[in-house]
């Protein structure tokens, strides 16, 4: 049977999903968006139709809001939106009390998942220098509303747990329609070191978080993207 899918957010990247839906046997049974979502009104158990996953790529606002009516009307969730990490505690708590499962991830392409495995050994090397600085690079959209970046902030925080110490120097840029390009570099007396994944389609996010819906049927708990590729940390 067809996977059932809520989305939620039908901007730029809930239409990117809908487009690879067919090619994972997901069906799309709703789309919510700000006419029929305003404060997460669309998420009505009584008014839904039957779902097994909401896909939410909407706005940090909204999906303050719509995770905790995912959790009460038991939908399980793969949440893309980014820009509301300072309320992630507050979110893993609606998740574990209301015993859904949910994979939130500020990037779902594989790609940048194995990337992230790469500078984490990076940033465990370079620790060892101690005349060499680093810094991380994001280029998007002019459209994108959160800088820097959740991968951004994700990097960083892989390299800190990775014991990098140093200072990391973190800059964006908005642009025309650029995906997303992130950069992470290292910087010594006479030599650069540069690392960089370019998203060149928005279809490789899109394809990420249908993996990813495929992935949390049925599953409690919060997971990352590290989980459903099953990538050692
Ligand atoms: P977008 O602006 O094209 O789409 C967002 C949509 O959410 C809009 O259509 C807007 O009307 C809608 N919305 C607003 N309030 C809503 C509500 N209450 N309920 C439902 N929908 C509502 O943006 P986008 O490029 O599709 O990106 C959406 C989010 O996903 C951003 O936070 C972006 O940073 C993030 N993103 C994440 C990944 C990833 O891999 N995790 C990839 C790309 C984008």
């Amino acid at each position: 049977m067809s996977l059932r899918i809520v989305i939620v957010g039908y901007g730029r990247m809930g239409k990117e999903v809908e487009t690879l839906s067919n090619a994972y046997d997901c069906e799309i049974v709703e789309r919510l968006d700000i006419h029929n979502n305003a404060g997460g009104e669309g998420i009505d158990p009584s008014r839904l139709p039957a779902a097994d996953v909401a896909i939410d790529f909407s706005t940090a606002d909204a999906t303050l809001i719509n995770l905790p009516r995912l959790a009460s009307a038991g939908i399980n969730a793969v949440i893309g939106t980014t820009g509301w990490n300072t309320k992630t505690d507050q979110m893993k708590q609606v998740v574990a009390d209301a015993g859904i499962g949910v994979v939130v991830a500020a990037n779902f392409s594989l790609g940048v998942n194995a990337f992230l495995a790469i500078v984490e050994q990076a940033a465990t090397l370079f620790n060892q220098f101690d005349d060499y600085g680093a810094w991380i690079h994001e280029t998007h959209h002019a459209a994108k509303t959160d800088a820097p970046s959740g991968t951004a902030l994700t990097l960083q925080q892989a390299m800190r747990q990775s014991g990098y110490e140093t200072n990391i120097d973190i800059s964006s840029t908005r642009v025309g329609s650029v995906p997303g390009i992130h950069t992470v570099g290292f910087d010594g007396p006479f030599e650069t070191v540069t690392l960089t994944h370019n998203a060149r389609d928005r279809a490789t996010f899109a394809r990420g978080a249908l993996e990813a819906a495929r992935w949390i049927k049925g599953k409690q708990g919060w997971f990352t993207m590290r989980d459903v590729l099953g990538l050692e940390r």
